[in-house]
Protein backbone atom coordinates (compact mmCIF):
# COMPACT_ATOMS: atom_id res chain seq x y z
CA UNK A 1 0.00 0.00 0.00
CA UNK A 2 2.67 2.34 0.98
CA UNK A 3 4.23 2.69 -2.67
CA UNK A 4 1.28 3.15 -4.42
CA UNK A 5 1.06 6.59 -5.86
CA UNK A 6 -1.68 9.19 -4.47
CA UNK A 7 -4.79 9.50 -5.57
CA UNK A 8 -4.72 12.82 -8.10
CA UNK A 9 -8.04 15.00 -8.20
CA UNK A 10 -8.10 17.33 -11.12
CA UNK A 11 -9.63 20.26 -10.63
CA UNK A 12 -11.11 22.36 -14.21
CA UNK A 13 -12.17 25.50 -13.34
CA UNK A 14 -14.12 26.58 -17.16
CA UNK A 15 -12.69 29.73 -18.23
CA UNK A 16 -10.63 30.91 -15.68
CA UNK A 17 -8.03 33.47 -16.72
CA UNK A 18 -4.63 33.50 -15.70
CA UNK A 19 -4.80 37.11 -13.96
CA UNK A 20 -8.32 35.86 -12.30
CA UNK A 21 -6.20 33.13 -9.86
CA UNK A 22 -2.85 34.82 -9.42
CA UNK A 23 -4.27 37.88 -7.88
CA UNK A 24 -7.33 35.42 -6.11
CA UNK A 25 -7.61 35.84 -2.20
CA UNK A 26 -9.82 32.83 -2.25
CA UNK A 27 -8.21 30.90 0.92
CA UNK A 28 -8.59 27.28 -1.19
CA UNK A 29 -7.60 28.50 -4.26
CA UNK A 30 -4.02 30.65 -2.28
CA UNK A 31 -3.68 27.65 -0.21
CA UNK A 32 -3.23 25.36 -3.62
CA UNK A 33 -0.78 27.86 -5.21
CA UNK A 34 1.51 28.00 -2.43
CA UNK A 35 1.71 24.42 -2.29
CA UNK A 36 2.65 24.09 -6.17
CA UNK A 37 3.82 24.64 -9.04
CA UNK A 38 2.05 27.04 -10.88
CA UNK A 39 2.81 28.42 -14.90
CA UNK A 40 0.85 29.48 -17.34
CA UNK A 41 -0.18 27.48 -20.04
CA UNK A 42 -1.47 27.40 -23.78
CA UNK A 43 -4.84 26.04 -24.73
CA UNK A 44 -6.20 24.58 -27.92
CA UNK A 45 -7.92 25.97 -31.08
CA UNK A 46 -10.56 26.59 -31.71
CA UNK A 47 -10.42 27.67 -27.89
CA UNK A 48 -13.98 26.55 -26.92
CA UNK A 49 -14.66 24.47 -24.08
CA UNK A 50 -15.61 20.89 -26.06
CA UNK A 51 -12.70 21.12 -28.11
CA UNK A 52 -10.48 22.00 -24.65
CA UNK A 53 -12.09 19.52 -22.64
CA UNK A 54 -11.43 16.80 -25.32
CA UNK A 55 -7.73 18.09 -25.61
CA UNK A 56 -7.96 17.73 -21.41
CA UNK A 57 -9.06 14.26 -21.55
CA UNK A 58 -7.40 13.42 -24.02
CA UNK A 59 -3.72 14.69 -24.23
CA UNK A 60 -4.05 15.71 -27.88
CA UNK A 61 -5.39 18.45 -30.29
CA UNK A 62 -8.41 18.37 -32.61
CA UNK A 63 -6.15 16.87 -35.51
CA UNK A 64 -6.10 13.18 -32.88
CA UNK A 65 -9.41 13.92 -31.03
CA UNK A 66 -11.99 15.06 -33.52
CA UNK A 67 -13.80 17.75 -31.91
CA UNK A 68 -13.80 20.64 -33.91
CA UNK A 69 -15.65 23.38 -32.23
CA UNK A 70 -18.85 24.58 -30.40
CA UNK A 71 -21.21 24.17 -33.61
CA UNK A 72 -19.51 22.09 -37.11
CA UNK A 73 -20.97 20.79 -40.52
CA UNK A 74 -20.75 16.84 -40.04
CA UNK A 75 -19.83 16.05 -43.90
CA UNK A 76 -21.15 11.99 -43.43
CA UNK A 77 -24.38 13.06 -42.13
CA UNK A 78 -24.97 16.42 -44.01
CA UNK A 79 -26.33 18.08 -40.79
CA UNK A 80 -24.85 20.73 -38.32
CA UNK A 81 -23.62 19.17 -34.89
CA UNK A 82 -24.32 21.76 -31.81
CA UNK A 83 -23.05 21.31 -28.52
CA UNK A 84 -24.92 24.54 -27.09
CA UNK A 85 -23.25 27.52 -28.26
CA UNK A 86 -26.26 29.04 -25.70
CA UNK A 87 -29.79 27.47 -25.08
CA UNK A 88 -31.10 29.29 -28.05
CA UNK A 89 -28.57 27.98 -30.66
CA UNK A 90 -29.27 24.25 -29.15
CA UNK A 91 -33.05 25.20 -29.76
CA UNK A 92 -32.55 26.44 -32.78
CA UNK A 93 -30.30 22.94 -34.25
CA UNK A 94 -33.08 20.88 -32.69
CA UNK A 95 -32.85 20.67 -28.72
CA UNK A 96 -33.56 16.96 -28.23
CA UNK A 97 -30.84 16.60 -31.15
CA UNK A 98 -28.38 19.24 -29.31
CA UNK A 99 -28.78 17.32 -26.12
CA UNK A 100 -27.79 14.55 -27.82
CA UNK A 101 -24.95 15.65 -30.02
CA UNK A 102 -23.21 17.26 -26.84
CA UNK A 103 -23.62 14.10 -23.97
CA UNK A 104 -23.96 11.02 -26.27
CA UNK A 105 -22.48 11.53 -30.04
CA UNK A 106 -19.38 14.10 -28.98
CA UNK A 107 -18.14 10.69 -27.18
CA UNK A 108 -19.62 7.56 -28.77
CA UNK A 109 -19.45 9.08 -32.25
CA UNK A 110 -17.48 12.70 -32.83
CA UNK A 111 -14.59 11.82 -30.18
CA UNK A 112 -12.01 9.97 -32.22
CA UNK A 113 -11.11 6.52 -31.86
CA UNK A 114 -7.29 7.16 -32.19
CA UNK A 115 -7.63 9.30 -29.07
CA UNK A 116 -7.50 7.49 -25.76
CA UNK A 117 -9.48 9.19 -22.61
CA UNK A 118 -7.18 9.28 -19.07
CA UNK A 119 -9.92 7.13 -17.87
CA UNK A 120 -9.66 4.56 -20.40
CA UNK A 121 -6.27 4.88 -20.45
CA UNK A 122 -6.13 4.86 -15.99
CA UNK A 123 -8.40 2.18 -16.19
CA UNK A 124 -6.47 -0.42 -18.42
CA UNK A 125 -3.65 0.05 -16.14
CA UNK A 126 -5.97 -1.24 -13.33
CA UNK A 127 -6.32 2.25 -11.83
CA UNK A 128 -10.05 3.55 -10.81
CA UNK A 129 -11.65 6.88 -12.25
CA UNK A 130 -14.33 9.30 -11.45
CA UNK A 131 -15.73 11.99 -13.28
CA UNK A 132 -17.76 15.43 -12.32
CA UNK A 133 -19.76 16.72 -14.89
CA UNK A 134 -16.71 16.97 -17.73
CA UNK A 135 -18.46 16.67 -20.93
CA UNK A 136 -15.52 14.46 -22.60
CA UNK A 137 -16.10 11.61 -20.54
CA UNK A 138 -15.41 8.52 -22.43
CA UNK A 139 -14.87 5.21 -20.37
CA UNK A 140 -14.73 1.95 -20.19
CA UNK A 141 -18.26 1.32 -17.56
CA UNK A 142 -21.82 1.51 -18.70
CA UNK A 143 -23.91 4.01 -16.90
CA UNK A 144 -27.85 3.73 -17.36
CA UNK A 145 -29.07 7.70 -17.21
CA UNK A 146 -31.68 8.40 -14.07
CA UNK A 147 -33.80 10.41 -16.27
CA UNK A 148 -36.06 8.84 -18.92
CA UNK A 149 -35.14 9.54 -22.45
CA UNK A 150 -31.57 9.86 -22.58
CA UNK A 151 -29.59 6.28 -23.72
CA UNK A 152 -26.74 4.83 -21.71
CA UNK A 153 -23.82 5.93 -22.02
CA UNK A 154 -20.10 4.70 -21.05
CA UNK A 155 -17.79 6.91 -18.47
CA UNK A 156 -15.34 6.26 -15.72
CA UNK A 157 -16.44 3.73 -13.25
CA UNK A 158 -17.79 6.74 -10.98
CA UNK A 159 -19.53 8.76 -13.17
CA UNK A 160 -21.83 12.00 -11.95
CA UNK A 161 -23.13 13.98 -14.67
CA UNK A 162 -25.54 17.19 -13.60
CA UNK A 163 -28.12 14.50 -12.12
CA UNK A 164 -28.33 12.79 -15.39
CA UNK A 165 -26.14 9.92 -14.81
CA UNK A 166 -24.94 9.13 -11.27
CA UNK A 167 -23.07 5.69 -10.82
CA UNK A 168 -23.86 5.88 -6.72
CA UNK A 169 -26.76 8.31 -4.78
CA UNK A 170 -24.73 10.41 -2.81
CA UNK A 171 -27.75 12.89 -1.96
CA UNK A 172 -26.20 15.45 -4.08
CA UNK A 173 -29.10 17.84 -5.13
CA UNK A 174 -30.49 19.03 -8.57
CA UNK A 175 -27.60 20.19 -10.56
CA UNK A 176 -30.13 22.47 -13.50
CA UNK A 177 -32.10 24.17 -10.33
CA UNK A 178 -30.52 27.48 -10.27
CA UNK A 179 -27.72 28.27 -12.47
CA UNK A 180 -26.97 31.74 -12.08
CA UNK A 181 -26.75 31.07 -8.30
CA UNK A 182 -23.82 28.33 -9.20
CA UNK A 183 -26.13 25.52 -8.44
CA UNK A 184 -24.00 23.05 -11.39
CA UNK A 185 -20.50 23.75 -9.07
CA UNK A 186 -22.74 22.97 -5.91
CA UNK A 187 -23.83 20.03 -7.04
CA UNK A 188 -20.11 19.08 -7.83
CA UNK A 189 -18.87 19.95 -4.03
CA UNK A 190 -21.58 17.25 -3.00
CA UNK A 191 -20.51 14.49 -5.05
CA UNK A 192 -16.78 15.55 -4.29
CA UNK A 193 -17.52 15.26 -1.15
CA UNK A 194 -19.21 11.93 -1.05
CA UNK A 195 -16.14 11.19 -3.03
CA UNK A 196 -13.31 12.23 -0.83
CA UNK A 197 -15.22 10.71 2.04
CA UNK A 198 -15.10 7.23 0.35
CA UNK A 199 -11.55 7.52 -0.76
CA UNK A 200 -12.19 5.31 -3.46
CA UNK A 201 -10.78 6.25 -7.23
CA UNK A 202 -7.04 7.23 -8.24
CA UNK A 203 -8.34 9.91 -10.35
CA UNK A 204 -11.16 12.15 -10.03
CA UNK A 205 -12.05 14.66 -12.46
CA UNK A 206 -13.54 17.51 -10.70
CA UNK A 207 -14.78 20.06 -13.66
CA UNK A 208 -16.38 23.21 -12.34
CA UNK A 209 -18.13 24.69 -15.05
CA UNK A 210 -19.95 27.83 -13.43
CA UNK A 211 -16.89 30.25 -13.37
CA UNK A 212 -17.34 30.57 -17.56
CA UNK A 213 -21.27 31.34 -17.12
CA UNK A 214 -20.42 34.04 -15.09
CA UNK A 215 -17.29 35.22 -16.88
CA UNK A 216 -19.45 35.36 -20.07
CA UNK A 217 -21.93 37.90 -18.43
CA UNK A 218 -19.91 39.75 -16.95
CA UNK A 219 -16.44 40.24 -18.72
CA UNK A 220 -12.83 39.00 -17.81
CA UNK A 221 -11.71 39.84 -14.64
CA UNK A 222 -15.05 40.38 -13.19
CA UNK A 223 -16.80 37.03 -11.91
CA UNK A 224 -15.06 37.17 -8.30
CA UNK A 225 -18.29 36.19 -6.90
CA UNK A 226 -18.32 32.76 -9.14
CA UNK A 227 -14.80 32.41 -8.44
CA UNK A 228 -15.75 32.34 -4.47
CA UNK A 229 -18.14 29.64 -5.23
CA UNK A 230 -15.50 27.77 -6.96
CA UNK A 231 -12.94 28.05 -4.38
CA UNK A 232 -16.37 26.75 -2.27
CA UNK A 233 -16.21 23.50 -3.95
CA UNK A 234 -12.96 23.34 -3.80
CA UNK A 235 -12.78 24.25 -0.14
CA UNK A 236 -15.33 21.44 0.47
CA UNK A 237 -12.79 18.66 -0.64
CA UNK A 238 -10.84 19.51 1.74
CA UNK A 239 -12.64 19.15 4.79
CA UNK A 240 -13.93 16.03 3.58
CA UNK A 241 -10.11 14.55 4.10
CA UNK A 242 -9.86 16.38 7.15
CA UNK A 243 -8.59 19.08 6.62
CA UNK A 244 -5.75 21.09 4.17
CA UNK A 245 -2.64 19.25 5.92
CA UNK A 246 -4.30 15.63 5.39
CA UNK A 247 -5.76 16.61 1.85
CA UNK A 248 -2.45 17.60 0.60
CA UNK A 249 -0.94 13.93 2.61
CA UNK A 250 -3.41 12.11 0.67
CA UNK A 251 -3.40 13.62 -3.06
CA UNK A 252 -2.04 14.92 -5.76
CA UNK A 253 -3.78 17.88 -7.11
CA UNK A 254 -3.80 19.56 -10.89
CA UNK A 255 -5.45 22.33 -11.40
CA UNK A 256 -6.19 24.31 -14.72
CA UNK A 257 -8.69 26.03 -17.00
CA UNK A 258 -9.80 24.90 -20.21
CA UNK A 259 -9.40 28.60 -22.13
CA UNK A 260 -8.95 32.09 -20.94
CA UNK A 261 -11.74 34.76 -21.81
CA UNK A 262 -11.51 38.11 -23.59
CA UNK A 263 -13.76 41.24 -23.37
CA UNK A 264 -16.61 41.73 -26.23
CA UNK A 265 -17.40 44.48 -27.28
CA UNK A 266 -18.91 44.29 -31.19
CA UNK A 267 -20.51 41.12 -32.52
CA UNK A 268 -20.54 40.40 -36.56
CA UNK A 269 -22.52 37.99 -38.59
CA UNK A 270 -20.16 36.02 -40.50
CA UNK A 271 -21.54 35.23 -44.09
CA UNK A 272 -19.21 33.73 -46.56
CA UNK A 273 -21.10 33.30 -50.21
CA UNK A 274 -20.42 29.25 -51.34
CA UNK A 275 -19.54 28.28 -47.80
CA UNK A 276 -21.42 27.23 -44.64
CA UNK A 277 -19.93 29.21 -41.82
CA UNK A 278 -20.29 27.54 -38.39
CA UNK A 279 -19.75 30.37 -35.83
CA UNK A 280 -19.91 30.77 -32.16
CA UNK A 281 -18.03 33.24 -29.65
CA UNK A 282 -14.75 34.27 -31.06
CA UNK A 283 -14.00 31.25 -33.86
CA UNK A 284 -15.73 30.50 -36.96
CA UNK A 285 -15.19 27.85 -39.88
CA UNK A 286 -16.11 27.57 -43.45
CA UNK A 287 -16.96 24.42 -45.37
CA UNK A 288 -16.66 25.13 -48.89
CA UNK A 289 -14.66 23.80 -52.00
CA UNK A 290 -11.84 26.74 -52.59
CA UNK A 291 -10.49 27.57 -49.17
CA UNK A 292 -8.54 30.33 -50.76
CA UNK A 293 -11.50 32.22 -52.81
CA UNK A 294 -13.30 31.85 -48.98
CA UNK A 295 -10.14 33.05 -47.40
CA UNK A 296 -9.71 35.59 -49.35
CA UNK A 297 -13.69 36.73 -49.59
CA UNK A 298 -12.96 38.10 -45.76
CA UNK A 299 -10.47 40.50 -46.66
CA UNK A 300 -11.27 43.86 -45.20
CA UNK A 301 -14.10 42.42 -42.56
CA UNK A 302 -13.45 43.94 -39.30
CA UNK A 303 -14.63 41.09 -36.94
CA UNK A 304 -11.27 38.73 -38.94
CA UNK A 305 -8.47 38.72 -37.25
CA UNK A 306 -6.73 35.60 -39.12
CA UNK A 307 -8.56 33.01 -41.51
CA UNK A 308 -6.86 30.06 -42.34
CA UNK A 309 -6.27 27.04 -44.41
CA UNK A 310 -4.41 24.57 -46.19
CA UNK A 311 -2.56 24.59 -49.67
CA UNK A 312 -0.71 21.47 -50.39
CA UNK A 313 -0.53 20.46 -46.93
CA UNK A 314 1.25 23.83 -45.90
CA UNK A 315 -0.69 26.21 -42.89
CA UNK A 316 -1.51 29.49 -44.66
CA UNK A 317 -2.49 32.62 -42.33
CA UNK A 318 -4.43 35.44 -44.58
CA UNK A 319 -4.68 38.65 -42.44
CA UNK A 320 -6.25 41.63 -44.97
CA UNK A 321 -5.06 39.99 -47.59
CA UNK A 322 -1.50 39.49 -46.18
CA UNK A 323 -0.57 35.64 -45.81
CA UNK A 324 2.64 35.77 -43.61
CA UNK A 325 2.82 32.63 -41.02
CA UNK A 326 4.83 35.09 -38.88
CA UNK A 327 1.30 36.44 -37.43
CA UNK A 328 1.18 33.35 -35.76
CA UNK A 329 4.06 33.75 -33.39
CA UNK A 330 2.15 36.63 -31.23
CA UNK A 331 -0.25 33.63 -29.96
CA UNK A 332 0.75 31.15 -27.82
CA UNK A 333 1.26 27.75 -29.80
CA UNK A 334 0.17 29.97 -32.69
CA UNK A 335 1.35 27.60 -35.37
CA UNK A 336 0.91 24.10 -33.64
CA UNK A 337 -2.59 24.92 -32.82
CA UNK A 338 -3.88 26.31 -36.05
CA UNK A 339 -2.09 23.75 -37.85
CA UNK A 340 -3.65 21.12 -35.26
CA UNK A 341 -7.18 22.71 -35.70
CA UNK A 342 -6.77 22.45 -39.83
CA UNK A 343 -6.21 18.33 -39.63
CA UNK A 344 -8.91 17.81 -37.90
CA UNK A 345 -10.85 16.00 -40.52
CA UNK A 346 -14.30 16.96 -39.01
CA UNK A 347 -13.17 20.70 -38.95
CA UNK A 348 -13.89 23.22 -42.33
CA UNK A 349 -11.64 24.23 -45.07
CA UNK A 350 -11.44 27.48 -43.34
CA UNK A 351 -10.57 28.61 -39.63
CA UNK A 352 -11.46 31.99 -38.69
CA UNK A 353 -10.02 33.66 -35.48
CA UNK A 354 -11.95 36.75 -34.75
CA UNK A 355 -9.66 39.96 -34.71
CA UNK A 356 -9.54 41.89 -30.84
CA UNK A 357 -12.75 43.29 -29.20
CA UNK A 358 -15.19 40.91 -31.86
CA UNK A 359 -17.65 37.93 -31.16
CA UNK A 360 -19.77 36.55 -33.92
CA UNK A 361 -22.78 35.79 -33.41
CA UNK A 362 -24.40 31.93 -33.14
CA UNK A 363 -26.96 30.24 -34.45
CA UNK A 364 -29.62 32.21 -32.63
CA UNK A 365 -27.96 35.18 -33.20
CA UNK A 366 -26.62 35.46 -29.84
CA UNK A 367 -23.22 37.31 -28.32
CA UNK A 368 -21.75 38.50 -25.06
CA UNK A 369 -21.21 42.22 -26.03
CA UNK A 370 -20.48 44.11 -22.61
CA UNK A 371 -19.19 40.12 -21.27
CA UNK A 372 -17.11 38.07 -22.19
CA UNK A 373 -15.83 35.64 -25.04
CA UNK A 374 -13.11 33.13 -25.91
CA UNK A 375 -12.50 31.14 -29.22
CA UNK A 376 -9.70 32.50 -30.59
CA UNK A 377 -5.85 32.58 -31.23
CA UNK A 378 -5.32 35.84 -29.44
CA UNK A 379 -3.37 35.32 -26.16
CA UNK A 380 -6.57 36.66 -23.81
CA UNK A 381 -8.27 33.27 -25.14
CA UNK A 382 -5.90 30.73 -25.40
CA UNK A 383 -3.74 31.34 -22.08
CA UNK A 384 -4.98 29.30 -19.33
CA UNK A 385 -3.50 28.75 -15.21
CA UNK A 386 -2.11 25.31 -15.23
CA UNK A 387 -0.88 24.34 -11.04
CA UNK A 388 0.64 21.03 -10.17
CA UNK A 389 0.52 20.17 -6.50
CA UNK A 390 2.69 16.89 -6.34
CA UNK A 391 2.93 15.89 -10.01
CA UNK A 392 6.19 17.55 -10.64
CA UNK A 393 6.57 20.00 -13.54
CA UNK A 394 3.24 21.29 -14.83
CA UNK A 395 3.07 21.22 -18.48
CA UNK A 396 3.13 23.72 -20.92
CA UNK A 397 -0.25 23.04 -22.58
CA UNK A 398 -3.73 21.48 -21.30
CA UNK A 399 -2.65 18.61 -23.65
CA UNK A 400 0.16 17.61 -21.66
CA UNK A 401 -2.07 17.10 -18.34
CA UNK A 402 -3.13 13.52 -19.34
CA UNK A 403 0.71 13.13 -19.55
CA UNK A 404 1.72 13.95 -16.08
CA UNK A 405 -1.22 11.76 -14.59
CA UNK A 406 -0.12 9.08 -16.41
CA UNK A 407 3.60 9.43 -15.57
CA UNK A 408 2.82 10.25 -12.07
CA UNK A 409 0.88 6.41 -12.15
CA UNK A 410 4.03 4.74 -13.96
CA UNK A 411 2.36 4.73 -16.98
CA UNK A 412 3.86 4.85 -20.22
CA UNK A 413 3.90 8.33 -21.83
CA UNK A 414 2.42 8.52 -25.23
CA UNK A 415 4.53 9.58 -27.91
CA UNK A 416 1.81 12.66 -28.66
CA UNK A 417 0.78 15.38 -26.58
ZN1 LIG B 1 -14.89 26.47 -21.23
Amino acid sequence: MTDRPKPVILIVIDGLTPAMLEATDAPALRFLLEHGNYRRAASTFPSVTPVCLASIATGAHPDVHGIPHLIWWNRSEQRLVEYGSSFGALRAAGLVQGVRDSVVNLNERHLSARAETVYEALEAAGLSTAAIDITTFRGRTRHVARIPGFPAVYGPKQFFFYSVYESDRTGAPLAWLNRSLGSIDAYAATVGRWLVTRNSFDLLVYYLPDYDYASHALGPGAAHEALGRADAAIEALLDAAGGREPFLERYGVVLCSDHGQAPVERAARLEVDGAIVTASNRAAMLYGRDPRALATALDGEPSVDVALFLEDGRVIARHNGDEDLTILEQYPDGLARASAALHNPNAGEVLVSAAEGWEFVDLAGHHHVGGGSHGALARADSEVPMLSVGLGEPPSSITGVKALIAAHFGLPTPARG
